[in-house]
């Protein structure tokens, strides 16, 4: 079954011009989307307006068939974990980061999610510093790290639809490429779409879509994409 479908999506920003003409797409349930293409393209853009942070101007977008503007928007919101471009991290300790979502998740979860987004070292750090504030005076996180964190508390937390943009921004390609198969491996059935820079990183990918200038430019499965080429 079709768990997301954008049909005939355009957008603009108030402020500018015409940023999404005329995107359709659908994403089947349990699947792992991901979006390709230049800087500035819209990817962003289209994983903005599924979370209902803008109202789509022209076309509809569907969750489970029914159109997302007659969603409760908390209900909306409780079905999708997001990982915003640069992720916030949250006062407190990387544990009750992890927790905050998902107060009752067994430790062996928590475990198994920061090895495969690489974080063991985070929660192994000096206990005085993770019992420490976050931000001055505290632990000071790199931007990779705040990342990877805010990846694994989406993936500890029980939205159906799992949203990424760039969770690989701070990466270099071999790193890159075992978060991204990280996150489908911890995905457990449930839906992703994640925003790429790299086509080689998302080759495990059920489905790629390729935008340009705001329209989909291509869509379909790794190899099919290169051979397009
Ligand atoms: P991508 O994720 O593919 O790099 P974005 O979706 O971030 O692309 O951006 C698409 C276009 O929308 C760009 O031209 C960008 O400058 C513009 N844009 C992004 N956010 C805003 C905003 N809040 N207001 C106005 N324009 C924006
Ligand atoms: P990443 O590639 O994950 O973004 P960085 O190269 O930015 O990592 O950071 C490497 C290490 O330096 C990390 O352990 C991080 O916590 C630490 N670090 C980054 N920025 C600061 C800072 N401003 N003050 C102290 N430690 C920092």
């Amino acid at each position: 079954p079709v768990l997301l479908e954008f049909d005939h999506v355009s957008f603009r920003y108030p402020t500018g011009g015409e940023i999404l003409r005329d995107v359709s797409f659908r994403v089947p349930a349990g699947s792992t989307t991901a979006l390709v293409g230049p800087s500035g393209a819209g990817k962003s853009t289209i994983l903005a307006l599924i979370a209902r942070l803008y109202e789509v101007h022209g076309g509809r977008i569907l969750l489970h068939g029914r159109d997302i503007r007659d969603y409760p928007l908390a209900e909306l919101r409780a079905a999708l974990g997001y990982v915003e471009q640069e992720a916030p991290v949250l006062a407190g300790t990387v544990r009750d980061n992890l927790t905050l979502a998902a107060p009752d998740v067994a430790e062996h979860a928590i475990r198994h999610v920061t090895a495969s987004v690489n974080l063991d070292d985070l929660l192994a750090r000096d206990p005085a510093g993770l019992d420490a504030p976050v931000g001055d005076g505290g632990v000071l996180f790199s931007g990779g790290e705040r990342q990877r964190l805010a990846v694994a508390r989406t993936l500890l937390a029980p939205g159906e639809l799992l949203l990424f943009d760039e969770p690989t921004a701070h990466l270099d390609a071999r790193n890159e490429q075992a978060l991204q198969h990280g996150l489908t491996a911890h995905a457990a059935g449930r839906t992703l779409v994640v925003v790429a820079h790299r086509l080689a990183t998302v080759a495990h990918a059920d489905q790629i879509l390729v935008i340009d200038d705001g329209r989909s430019v291509a869509a379909g499965r790794h190899e099919e994409l290169l051979v397009r080429d």
